[in-house]
C-alpha cells in the first residue's frame, strides 16, 4: 500500500515550520537564535520540538525506534493530526464502530469530514464484512478502539488483522487501555502493515492524565507526516520531564496495574451478588460496564451519595448500563456499600 496516495495533496506539498532549534543542531554556549528570555529559571528555553529523550526512553519498553514514535498533547492531538493529514474536508470519510470513544466523531466534525458508523455486533466485536462493505475510495481512516471504551472488551486479533489486510486506508488501533488487557498489543503488526497506527496514552495506566501526553506508533512515513503537521512545541518541558520520571519507575507502574486488576476482579465479584445488577460485562480495561435494573435511578442515587459514575444508558448497545471506573480499595468498598443499600 502506498501511504502517500492516501495523504491530502496540500499536506504532501507543504514545507513544515522550521524552528530555531530545528535548524541549529550543533553545540553552542550562547543561544541568541530564538528570542527567548536569557535568564535561567529552568523554563526560559523552548523545549525539544520532538521530545527525543522521551522517545528514547520509550524504545526499550515498546520495542519501537524513536523515528516511529509520535508524541501528542494527549491522544486527542494524535487523532486530530491524523484527521488533518488524510481527510479532505467535505470529500473523504472515516469509519467508526459505535459504541465507542467520542473524540473520533468530534474530530471528524471539527474537520468537516463525513462519519460512517458500523455498529459493533451484539458481543461487542467489529462486524468485519459490514465494515469492508461500508468503505469506499474516500474512506481514509478506520478507528478501532481495543480495549473499547465504553464496552471494556478487547477485539479479537484475527478480526483486527483481517481489517489491517483488507481496509484500503489507515487503521488506527486506539490502545488507551492496553496495559489492563489480557490481549497483546497491535504493536507487533507495525513491521507488516504500513497502514497501521497504534495509539497509547499516559492518561490511564501511567496515572498522568493531567500532563496530557499521548503516543502514536507507526511507519516512519506516517510519523514524519504527523511531525510535520503538529504545532512545533506541542509537548512542553514540564510534560517531557514528568514522562521521563514516570518511565524510570516501571516497577512501581507494574505494581499499580496489578493492584487495579486485582480490584477490578474484587469489585466484579461483589457486584455480582447485588439484586440491582443484571449483568457485568467482561473487561480488559480499568472499568466495568454494568447493566442495572434501573440505570437512571441508580445513577441519581449514587450521585446523592457523592459518587459519580458514567451513565451509558442512552448509548447504542449499552441500554441499562453504567460505566464504573475501578477506584482505590476504599472507593470501591464505598461504591459496593451504596449499591447494596440501593438494592434493599
Ligand atoms: C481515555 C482515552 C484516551 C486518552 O486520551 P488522552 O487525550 O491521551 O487523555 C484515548 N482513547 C480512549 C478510547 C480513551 O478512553
Amino acid at each position: 500500500m502506498q501511504i502517500e496516495s492516501l495523504v491530502r495533496p496540500n499536506i504532501l506539498k507543504m514545507k513544515p515550520y522550521s524552528s530555531a532549534r530545528d535548524e541549529f543542531k550543533g553545540r553552542a554556549s550562547v543561544f541568541l537564535d530564538a528570542n527567548e528570555n536569557p535568564y535561567d529559571n529552568g523554563l526560559n528555553r523552548y523545549p525539544d520540538p520532538l521530545a527525543w529523550a522521551v522517545k528514547e526512553a520509550l524504545t526499550p519498553l515498546k520495542g519501537v525506534p524513536p523515528s516511529q514514535i509520535f508524541l501528542g498533547n494527549g491522544s486527542d492531538e494524535a487523532i486530530d493530526v491524523l484527521m488533518r493529514i488524510f481527510c479532505v474536508p467535505q470529500q473523504d470519510n472515516i469509519l467508526i464502530l459505535p459504541p465507542t470513544y467520542g473524540m473520533y466523531q468530534v474530530s471528524a466534525e471539527t474537520c468537516d469530514v463525513a462519519l460512517r458508523e458500523v455498529p459493533l455486533t451484539a458481543d461487542f466485536q467489529p462486524d468485519v464484512p459490514a465494515i469492508l462493505a461500508a468503505a469506499d475510495a474516500n474512506s481514509k481512516i478506520l478507528f478501532l478502539c481495543s480495549p473499547n471504551n465504553p464496552t471494556g472488551n478487547a477485539f479479537e486479533a484475527t478480526k483486527i488483522e483481517t481489517l489491517l489486510a483488507n481496509f484500503k486506508g489507515i487503521v488506527v488501533v486506539d490502545e488507551a487501555y492496553i496495559d489492563f488487557s489480557s490481549q497483546p498489543s497491535a504493536l507487533h503488526w507495525l513491521a507488516q502493515y504500513p497502514n497501521l497506527v497504534v495509539m497509547q496514552t499516559f492518561s490511564k495506566a501511567w496515572g498522568l492524565a493531567a500532563v496530557r501526553l499521548g503516543m502514536a506508533f507507526a511507519s516512519e512515513t506516517i510519523i514524519g507526516l504527523m511531525n510535520k503537521v503538529k504545532p512545533p512545541y506541542n509537548i512542553n518541558l514540564l510534560t517531557q520531564k514528568a514522562a521521563l520520571t514516570a518511565l524510570e519507575k516501571t516497577t512501581e507502574q507494574a505494581a499499580a496495574i496489578r493492584e487495579i486488576l486485582q480490584e477490578r476482579a474484587t469489585l466484579a465479584a461483589q457486584l455480582e451478588g447485588l439484586s440491582c445488577v443484571k449483568k457485568i460485562h467482561s473487561s480488559d480495561a480499568n472499568f466495568l460496564l454494568v447493566e442495572v435494573a434501573d440505570p437512571n435511578a441508580t445513577y441519581r442515587f449514587l450521585l446523592e451519595k457523592g459518587i459519580v459514575v458514567r451513565n451509558r444508558h442512552t448509548v447504542l448497545l449499552c441500554e441499562g448500563c453504567l460505566r464504573l471506573t475501578v477506584g482505590t480499595p476504599a472507593e470501591n468498598k464505598y461504591l459496593v456499600e451504596m449499591l447494596t443499600e440501593f438494592s434493599k
